[in-house]
């Protein structure tokens, strides 16, 4: 099953990932991190495609994208 990872070091919480999801399954966090920034969570993995849009559209290369849970 496809699954995401959102580097929160990465992320500056511009909300990008959130409207390319075609299945809305990335959020932003109600409380800011300790650098200010709301960071992008992914929700409800079981619903995840793959599809990457949310990776391709990142500008700070924040979210990884994997084809197969093998964690
Ligand atoms: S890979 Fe596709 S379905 Fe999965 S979270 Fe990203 S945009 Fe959404
Ligand atoms: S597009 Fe990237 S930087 Fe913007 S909220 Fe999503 S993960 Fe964070």
């Amino acid at each position: 099953m496809p699954y995401i990872i959102i580097d929160e070091e990465r992320c500056k919480g511009c909300g990008l990932c959130t409207v390319a999801c075609p299945k809305k399954l990335v959020s932003l966090n109600d409380q800011p991190n300790a650098l200010g920034y709301t960071v992008a969570v992914f929700n409800n993995q079981e619903n995840c495609t793959g599809c990457c849009f949310c990776a391709e559209i990142c500008p700070d290369v924040a979210i990884t994208v994997f084809k197969e849970d093998l964690r």
